[in-house]
Order: structure tokens, then sequence, then C-alpha cells
């Protein structure tokens, strides 16, 4: 009984126990996109990119 999640960068669904979770926003990110982000959503990346 796998419940699939959609990454909220790619939105590729996926297995929930194989993807992570942005740690600001909680959304679901998969393996690829957590390598590109930094394993932040592409919201919060992006916004953190900004700040920096
Ligand atoms: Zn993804
Ligand atoms: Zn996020």
């Amino acid at each position: 009984m796998n419940s699939k999640v959609r990454c909220s960068v790619c939105g590729y669904p996926t297995d929930e126990d194989a993807v992570g979770q942005c740690p600001e926003c909680n959304s679901y990110v998969c393996d690829e996109c957590i390598e590109l982000y930094d394993s932040y959503c592409q919201d919060c990346y992006s916004r953190a990119d900004e700040d920096y």
C-alpha cells in the first residue's frame, strides 16, 4: 500500500518513502530534484538564492 506523491518540482509521481521533503515548506521533492535544488523545492531554493 504505497501512496504516490508528486514531486513539487518536476511533478513526477513517486513513492512517498522514496522522496524527500523541503525543510521550508514540506512539499515533496524527488531524489533528482533534491540534488538539483540542494534538498529544497524549487520555490524555496530560488527564494534562498535571491536572499543570498
Ligand atoms: Zn522531481
Ligand atoms: Zn519548499
